[in-house]
């Protein structure tokens, strides 16, 4: 396995590749799901490229980015574990050299809400690092974890907006035992708070379970619902909401026009002290 840490490096490693490449950013602190979105990315590809780059420009608190765990280490050998055929781990001067002139790529129609926002500027954050190692890396496929749902949805208008000819794939959203989703920032969990994290896996099968089994029609009925679930388990609710899983618009279930099998987004976010949490289901309702 290869380390590639700025761009000559990348570019030639790059050329010498004849077939289909396969790409996996990510902020590093890999866990099981990151290793999850490798095993997809194989699947379609030769060689796999994985990032290591915390990206200082989609956070909106400087604490958060300080805190985020580094642990380079355990990455590289997850890496080399997991199969992967080279890492790219630049420094920040090499993603956004010092006079670099700022360049926005944007996606307003998905971002106006939900983690666009709670967190001002993240998804401008994301794209501009995503397109930047897009371009960098020139991958056939790039593969994109369903536990940042959002952030998918953003990144597939993106790629379809600027027309990249990129193949975006989705992966599942891996677990813990107890359902908790697998998250860099869990390990910042107290031993008190780890508990209580589970409130969003809770309230997310509470809502499914809603929609699913008891036919519920009414989606503030079901928000609410989930919103006490978190709550009692001493969550700090920043939203708790059943959406289109395509726009993320509202969905009226009420509405005569909507057929009779509607597709659901479930997605939540909450706070245990200074950890913030997010995570989402999608479930079909019966009507
Ligand atoms: P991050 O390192 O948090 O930026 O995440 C890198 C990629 O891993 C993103 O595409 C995430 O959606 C994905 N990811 C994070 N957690 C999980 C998980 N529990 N299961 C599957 N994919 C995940």
């Amino acid at each position: 396995m290869q380390i590639l840490e700025n761009l000559e490096q990348l570019t030639a490693y790059r050329q010498q590749r004849t077939g289909r490449v396969g790409f996996v950013p990510t902020m590093g602190a890999l866990h099981a799901g990151h290793v999850s979105l490798v095993d997809i990315a194989r699947q379609f590809s030769d060689d796999i490229i994985v990032s290591l780059f915390v990206n200082p420009t989609q956070f909106n608190e400087a604490s958060d980015y300080e805190h985020y765990p580094r642990t380079f280490e355990s990455d590289s050998a997850m890496c080399l574990a997991a199969g992967v055929d080279a890492v790219f781990c630049p420094p920040v001067e090499v993603m956004y050299p010092r006079d670099e002139v700022e360049v926005a790529v944007d996606v307003p129609a998905l971002t106006r809400e939900l983690e666009g926002e709670k967190r001002p500027g993240h998804f401008q954050g994301v794209c501009r690092v995503v397109a930047k190692l897009f371009n960098m890396v020139q991958p056939d496929v790039a593969v994109f974890g369903e536990k940042d749902y959002q952030q998918l949805a953003v990144i597939r208008a993106m790629v379809a907006g600027l027309a990249m000819p990129i193949q975006i794939i989705a992966g599942p959203t891996v677990r813990e035992q107890d359902g908790l989703a697998m998250s860099s920032r869990n390990r910042r969990l107290s031993d008190e708070d780890r508990p209580k994290a589970l409130g969003l896996y809770k309230a997310l099968t509470r809502g499914v379970e809603m929609l699913t089994h008891a036919h519920e029609t009414d989606a503030a009925t079901v928000e609410a619902a989930m919103r006490d679930v978190m709550l009692a388990h001493e969550v700090e609710v920043e939203y708790a909401v059943v959406r289109d899983p395509v726009t993320l618009a509202r969905l009226d279930l009420n509405d005569a026009q909507a057929t009779r099998e509607q597709n659901a987004v479930l997605l939540v976010a909450g706070r245990l002290g200074d950890v913030r949490l997010i995570d989402n289901m999608t479930c079909k309702i019966s009507m």
